[in-house]
């Protein structure tokens, strides 16, 4: 009798999970859980752990403060043919938070109609965080891993990851490999490149007086605003993929006071790492500059994301997914996204990734947000079958 390679078991396996994946992904969309909302999103955790408990595989909680702790789950690996990365990870990450308000789920509960789930964050990324620990049991029953693998939960990304980045970078400096189940383009597709964002406040000090008897008194923070919004939205160069965008601005105190505050959110977006730099040095000039003289400004960064750039080490990784999903049954191109993710961190820090390999979806951030059920599967069984390929390719 032959034993069964851990190629066919676990993908047999998945294939009959279908079922279970879309009870775990129900008690997880009806968790609520905004970036926020630290108890909601620790609920969410809650359900990631139990599962893992279920399946007697070991979750470390890295407490954080204000945000949704950080969960790392395990699955030690069998002997690895390529020693050198024995030790490395292959990491599975996801986000648990999402984007919507308090009551979402209440109001927008889990359903599935003709094969469409929907509900808050059912793509993005519930679905992937039950892809993740789908396979993480699947290794853990049937064993084949080529290394360790490590199920990395963090609660704080849709809004720039401000307490979930150092854990994110801590492992992805250890990790082999990095997988990131981001839904997985309405075409199938998979994400290769995505640009960088920087999100900074801008805070305007201006002088109060009353706007009909003592006009000349006044210093208008709003003036001020206005000209440095203009400036700002001048610095978008479409050609080389850089925007700019003032998206939300408040300011003043009533009709008839020249504005002694006003404030203003910024996002920029920029496709090369160095132009990182080179632009926020041209905001930090048009915030430290007075057009209305008097005022005085100050900016502060708010959270950030780098942008994800295909290394060749990413090019192999790709390279080799496609093959693994062709096997799975499924067509996959690479694209470029304007979209930030947590991948742009451990891509910066040199781990090979590769983003949105999650089930498909679309619509993402909205009430209309919706996943493929069917995908559930098959995009399972082509990170299973990547994993187990990653010897092969030298990864
Ligand atoms: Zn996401």
């Amino acid at each position: 009798m032959t034993a069964e390679s851990p190629e066919s078991a676990i993908t047999a396996w998945l294939a009959t999970q279908q079922e279970a994946m879309l009870g775990v992904l129900e008690a997880m969309v009806n968790t609520d859980g905004g970036s926020y909302d630290k108890p909601g999103v620790d609920a969410v955790g809650a359900i990631v752990q139990r599962f893992m408990a279920e399946q007697g595989i070991p979750v470390e909680v890295v407490p954080r403060e204000k945000h949704g702790d950080c969960l790392k789950a395990r699955v030690e690996g069998g002997e690895a043919l390529n020693s050198g990365n024995m030790q490395r990870s292959i990491v599975m990450m996801g986000h648990r938070d999402t984007v919507f308000p308090k009551g979402e789920p209440t109001r927008r509960p889990f359903r599935v109609d003709n094969g469409i789930a929907t509900g808050p964050g059912v793509a993005d990324m519930k679905a992937g965080l039950v892809m993740n620990m789908f396979v993480l049991a699947a290794f853990k029953k049937f064993g084949g891993a080529p290394g360790p693998l490590l199920g990395l939960f963090t609660g704080d990304e849709e809004i720039g990851s401000p307490e979930g980045r150092e854990v994110i970078e801590a492992t992805a400096r250890e990790a082999r490999v990095v997988f990131n189940p981001e839904p997985g383009r309405p075409s199938g597709g998979v994400v290769t490149g995505r640009k960088g964002g920087v999100f900074s406040v801008f805070d305007i000090e201006g002088k109060a007086a009353h706007s009909g008897g003592n006009f000349e008194a006044g210093i208008s923070a709003i003036g001020e605003l206005a000209a440095k919004v203009t400036a700002l939205h001048a610095l978008t160069d479409l050609k080389r993929g850089i925007t700019l965008n003032v998206g939300l601005v408040s300011g003043g105190q009533s009709v008839n006071t020249v504005a002694p505050w006003a404030q203003g959110q910024i996002d920029l977006r920029y496709v090369e790492p160095a132009d990182r730099d080179e632009v926020m040095g041209r905001i930090h000039e048009i915030i430290a500059r007075s057009y209305v003289p008097g005022t005085r400004a100050t900016l502060t960064i708010r959270g950030e994301f780098l942008p994800l750039t295909q290394t060749p080490a990413a090019a192999k990784l790709f390279g080799m997914y496609v093959d693994a999903a062709k096997e799975s049954g499924l067509t996959v191109t690479g694209e470029f996204s304007g979209g930030c993710a947590d991948s742009g961190f451990t891509a910066a820090v040199g781990a090979p990734t590769i983003c949105a390999v999650g089930p498909v979806g679309g619509k993402a951030h909205s009430p209309e947000e919706y996943l493929e059920v069917a995908s559930l599967v098959p995009r399972a069984q082509a990170m299973a079958r990547a994993i187990l390929r990653l010897d092969r390719a030298g990864l």
